[in-house]
């Protein structure tokens, strides 16, 4: 029995983690379904290489589910997260870029004008997480936390004719994307890596703690259920090399991502009733789980320019504008053909997560009904006319010739994919708010002991990808579990 069990040593459970057990009085244990190593020395060169997502298709390091990105007719896509000690941290594009005050004035406002997560009070918690190698020294940045941030000083040709052509083009340069005023314009993305190492929070946080007593972790254990006693909850079940057992706690936190807290939940009685019972699903309590998650619809516009390459991050540069961000991948995915992504960073459709069964082995149904608001097909369709503005100014030539404005529709569906951001599947809000899964200090609405504390809590779309938002999330939730 401990203190507070953790499910999840992703990203945000491997702050968490760190943080809650820097009291030697408080036991912490971790449960997380995929690989660790304990040494970094042993970590696998594919999940430190910065310069390369580990997206391998066979990868022991991922969870794939297969979704549909639009409806009418369907859309389908295989989307990944990471199933290893650091979660989608340690496999991803390493972009760590802050959300906006825009974003947390409209998170303040889904708590009825609560400033527990406006900009004020969650800068200190950025900073508390950064060691910004480039501007560190500057007061709304951090300088001595966990997580290195780098700014590429020599960009790739892709990347500095991408910047020159947005500065033809008219659009500001941006020197700081992480300063609070920064406003549109193209800026130099900052990595969370350090001499072409990926470090996100496993290396940065978790295992430099792993040596202290009050901290254990469990790998390759799957949780497959909560445990309640009345509404209290009492520990997990779970699956550990194919044996069942469960561990109790004091205190439970889901970290498991915003797919899979929310299946926990769900799985375990916290949702829809009308979803639940029809799968012989006990209800617990009654709460829109999955009801309407979020994420960055993104169109892909494949094109050719010849210019030579380098071994660099996915992303040197962005342009913002509004709610659009523009993305010159510094990397091919795809031999001979260069990526420009075009994304929808505030869009008001929303998706729909649903059980399948009630048995573990089936993954959920993921429905993410992109497109479905004429307002984003709009903002999208300007949005393409400007990157091909882009494209043109940067003498590329698109593969698939882009259509017309007026003709563009068919063609965003036949381009379209996913972020890999999506958020909101148990988000927070006011009591009097039917659609809040959890209040604003993480804990679940209608239980007690139990607390979400990563990306399926953020109430609102996100303008900027959402990696440093969660980690800044989780140590603010720290902070609160401690208090
Ligand atoms: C391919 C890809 C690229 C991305 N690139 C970027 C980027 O460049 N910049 C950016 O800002 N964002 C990026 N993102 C998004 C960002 O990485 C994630 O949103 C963020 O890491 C989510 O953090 P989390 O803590 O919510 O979940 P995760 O980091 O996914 O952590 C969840 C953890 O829980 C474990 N787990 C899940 N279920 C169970 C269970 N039942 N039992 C035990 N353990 C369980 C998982 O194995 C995992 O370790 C990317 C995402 C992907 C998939």
């Amino acid at each position: 029995m401990v203190d507070t069990l953790i499910v999840g040593g992703g990203t945000a459970g491997s702050v968490l983690a760190e943080r809650l057990s820097a009291d030697p009085a408080h036991t912490v244990r971790v449960l997380e379904a995929g690989q660790l190593w304990d040494d970094p020395a042993a970590v696998p060169v594919e999940l430190l290489d910065a310069t390369a997502m580990p997206l391998s298709p066979g990868a022991e390091w991922l969870w794939h589910y297969e979704v549909v990105l639009a409806d009418d007719p369907p859309v389908p896509a295989t989307i990944v997260r990471g199933k290893v000690i650091g979660g989608s941290g340690a496999i991803n594009g390493g972009y760590f870029v802050r959300a906006t005050t825009a974003d947390f004035d409209a998170w303040s406002r889904a708590l009825g004008g609560s400033a527990t997560w406006s900009f004020e009070a969650v800068l200190p918690m950025f900073c508390r997480t950064e060691r910004d190698l480039d501007f560190g020294d500057r007061p709304w940045h951090g300088d001595r936390g966990p997580v290195p941030l780098h700014r590429t000083k020599h960009p790739a040709p892709v990347s500095a004719v991408f910047t020159a052509a947005c500065l033809e083009a008219g659009f500001a340069e941006v020197p700081d994307l992480n300063a609070p005023d920064c406003g549109d314009g193209v800026g130099v993305v900052p990595c969370n890596c350090d001499r072409g190492r990926r470090t996100g929070t496993a290396l940065g946080y978790l295992l430099p703690a792993l040596s202290r007593p009050n901290l254990s972790v469990a790998p390759r254990t799957y949780v497959t259920r909560i445990r309640f006693d009345g509404s209290r909850v009492v520990g997990v079940d779970c699956v550990r090399e194919g044996k069942a057992h469960t561990e109790w706690a004091d205190r439970v936190v889901l970290s498991a991502g915003a797919i899979e807290s929310a299946v926990l939940l769900l799985r375990s009685g916290i949702g829809d009733p009308e979803q639940l019972r029809p799968l012989g699903i006990p209800v617990v309590h009654a709460a829109a789980v999955g009801a309407g998650f979020t994420d960055h619809p993104e169109i892909g516009i494949s094109y050719q320019l010849d210019l030579a390459g380098r071994q660099t991050v996915p992303l040197e540069s962005v342009l913002d504008v509004g709610d659009i961000e523009i993305r010159p991948y510094a990397v091919s995915f795809t031999p001979g053909v260069r990526r420009l992504g075009v994304a929808l960073m505030r869009p008001r459709s929303c998706g729909v997560l649903r059980l399948r069964s009630a048995y573990p082995a089936d993954a959920p149904l993921i429905d993410y009904r992109y497109l479905a608001e004429e307002e984003d097909r709009a903002r999208l369709r300007d949005a393409v006319s400007t990157a091909a503005g882009l494209l043109r100014r940067m003498n590329a030539r698109p593969v698939d010739p882009i259509p017309a404005r007026a003709n563009l529709d068919p063609w965003l569906r036949a381009n379209l994919a996913t972020s890999q951001h999506l958020s909101g599947t148990c988000p927070m809000g006011r009591e009097d708010d039917a659609a809040a899964v959890v209040d604003e200090m993480c804990r679940v609405r209608g239980v007690t002991g139990l607390s979400i504390v990563d990306l399926s809590v953020v109430p609102v779309p996100l303008g900027r990808g959402p990696q440093a938002t969660v980690v800044m999330l989780a140590e603010k939730a720290a902070a609160q579990l401690t208090s």
